[in-house]
């Protein structure tokens, strides 16, 4: 969905009071009624209705017709809104620019900040995609409602922006964290391309240690990423990788760390063999090489993002990995290169196995892919 910066030009003290009573009165119902839209809004002059239709002509709320009251409820556009205007009021944000990305699950921005700094605003979109298990996992929630989208979108952010803040302040090669609220994250811009994109680099073994020494540093402060693949890496012209992308991302105490870890490991290997024909057999293994330095996991939680919170995310995101695996499947023209990869699997294995380092299954590697 694109950000419609334009609409936050047009808004009156009023719109902005009814808008904000739709998003109060949401967190009760899924479809907020007229009359609790009224109530919250309080408005002098009255004319709520008046209010509301314009808001939904700009698509900032949606009028559900087929409710047995009459009733709204916010859209995309009207929550972007309202995270713009309070990132704004703060001077997070000053204006939006142009778009650069978009995930399965997130937008992406240039905006610039108060210094006229560029910076990336990162929307987090939860919910496009269907969750209706995690809806059966309402009891997380102890009420009756299941989570909305935007209680989703903003778990994900607040996440990200724990993650980010506690990775960044511990010396991790991670953008700055600049601001959040609601479903979005402010974060300093890098200058460089998603690996993803990047055909040659100047020397791709020194490139794979490093990458393979992040996820065991990452691991030694007790945190595997889970979704350490080519499109979280950001490499600039200083040929050094910078980690983005944190909503996945697990404490080493998880049960499936092991796997996670490994699956980290993987990506990485699989991914240098068809990109730059690099391989090595090198590489960390979970239980010898990430022994436990610090607890940056107990920290994030210490940050206010709880266990139940975390669980709930997860849910989702094993549910969307699992129902969407098409969306999962980043197939496209390199992806058939080295289809004979498994036949190759054993026949060097011989050659300087390191004793603290082991050779995954080529199984392992179909379960290489996430999210991105
Ligand atoms: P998603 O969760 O949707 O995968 P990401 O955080 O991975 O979102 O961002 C998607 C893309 O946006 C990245 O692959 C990268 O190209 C770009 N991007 C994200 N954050 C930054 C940043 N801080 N600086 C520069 N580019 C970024
Ligand atoms: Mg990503």
């Amino acid at each position: 969905m694109k950000l419609d910066a334009k609409a936050l030009r047009y808004m009156t003290n009023e719109d902005f009071r009814v808008l904000t009573a739709v998003e109060t009165g949401s967190r009760n119902h899924e479809i907020v009624p007229v009359t609790l839209i009224t109530d919250i809004a309080k408005l002098r002059a009255g004319g709520v209705k008046k209010y509301l239709g314009d808001l939904a002509k700009r698509n900032l709320v949606s009028r559900m017709a087929n409710a047995k009251y009459d009733g709204y409820r916010l859209t995309y556009g009207g929550y972007d809104y309202l995270a713009l205007k309070t990132l704004s009021k703060r001077d997070s944000v000053v204006s939006v620019g142009n778009q650069i990305g978009v995930g399965k699950e997130s937008d992406i921005y240039v905006v610039a900040g108060s210094d006229g700094n560029q910076c990336v605003l990162k929307l987090h979109r939860l919910g496009r995609l269907s969750f209706r298990n995690v809806k059966n996992k309402r009891d997380y929630l102890r009420r009756k409602q299941s989570p909305s989208w935007t209680y989703m979108s903003k778990l994900s952010a607040m996440k990200e922006y724990a993650f980010m803040q506690v990775l960044y302040e511990h010396g991790f090669p991670v953008p700055k964290p600049i601001d959040h609220n609601r479903h979005c994250v402010v974060m300093e811009l890098i200058d460089a391309f998603p690996l993803r994109q990047i055909d040659d680099v100047k020397d791709p073994g020194k490139l794979y240690s490093e990458l393979m020494d992040l996820i065991v540093r990452l691991a030694q402060h007790g945190l595997i990423h889970c979704d350490f693949n080519e499109f979280n890496i950001l490499v600039g012209d200083d040929g050094k990788p910078i980690l983005i992308d944190f909503p996945q991302m697990v404490s080493t105490s998880h049960p499936n760390a092991e796997e996670y870890f490994n699956r980290d490991v993987e990506c990485i290997r699989v991914f240098f063999k068809r990109r730059f024909q690099y391989e090595s057999y090198l590489y960390p293994k979970f239980r010898k090489d990430t022994k436990r330095e610090f607890s940056l996991d107990v920290k994030v939680a210490a940050s206010g993002f709880t266990a139940e919170q975390q669980n709930l995310l997860e849910s989702y995101m094993e549910e969307i990995s699992e129902k969407n695996p098409e969306i999962n499947d980043d197939s496209d023209e390199d992806e058939d290169e080295d289809e004979d990869d498994e036949e190759e699997e054993e026949s060097d294995a011989e050659s300087g196995k390191d004793d603290s380092q082991e050779k995954h299954s080529s199984d392992e590697r179909a379960s290489c892919k996430n999210t991105h």
